[in-house]
């Protein structure tokens, strides 16, 4: 549709970022336009409002944007998703692999209760590691996982196979 197409087109290919070889996507343009950020969220909100979530969970860092923007359009909670050491409380922590070595990511322990519904919100979807941490996370909670969203899914890199437990959904999928 045009509105995809308007935001495709503020989403900037950076070749060799972090590292050779590597065709970022940054989406440093879309969050300036203040006409194609808001309809981002706007559509992601569209697809997934009839979840009902009663927590957005926004991964760091990127996350956190499109998460709380979410979370404030649904009239959701927003919990943050950290990489470790930053969050402050007794956190549940889960190790992922990376391309060579590991990281992690962490949750308060208190975040939210019991069978609460939450969503996983994410900038992109690559290799499906952070997410799926991320969801590791919430079933040690005891969450009531609605699904994971993305505004980008790198299709190619088949991320969407780690999250067998919840629905996937994206607004612009590169194949
Ligand atoms: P994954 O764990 O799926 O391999 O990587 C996804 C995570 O890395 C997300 O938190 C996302 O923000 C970040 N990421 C990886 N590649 C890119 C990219 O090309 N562009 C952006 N904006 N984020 C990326």
């Amino acid at each position: 549709s045009a509105a995809l197409a308007q935001i495709e087109g503020l989403i900037r290919d950076v070749p060799d970022f972090p590292k050779p070889g590597i065709i970022f996507k940054d989406i440093t343009p879309l969050l300036g336009d203040a006409k194609g950020f808001a309809l981002a969220i706007d559509l992601m909100a569209a697809d997934l409002g009839h979840l009902k979530p009663e927590y957005i969970v926004g991964t760091e860092s990127r996350g956190f944007i499109f998460g709380a923007a979410l979370a404030y359009e649904l009239g959701a909670g927003f919990i943050p998703v950290r990489k470790p050491g930053k969050l402050p409380a007794a956190v549940h922590s889960c190790e992922y692999d990376l391309e060579y070595g590991t990281d992690a990511v962490e949750v308060h322990r208190d975040a939210l209760q019991h069978g609460a519904r939450t969503l996983i919100v994410d900038d992109l979807l690559a290799t499906g590691g952070t997410a799926r941490a991320t969801g590791e996370l919430l079933r040690r909670l005891g969450a009531d996982l609605l699904g994971y969203a993305f505004l980008i899914e790198l299709a190619f890199l088949n991320g969407r196979q780690q999250m067998a437990d919840a629905p996937v959904q994206s607004l612009i999928i590169i194949e």
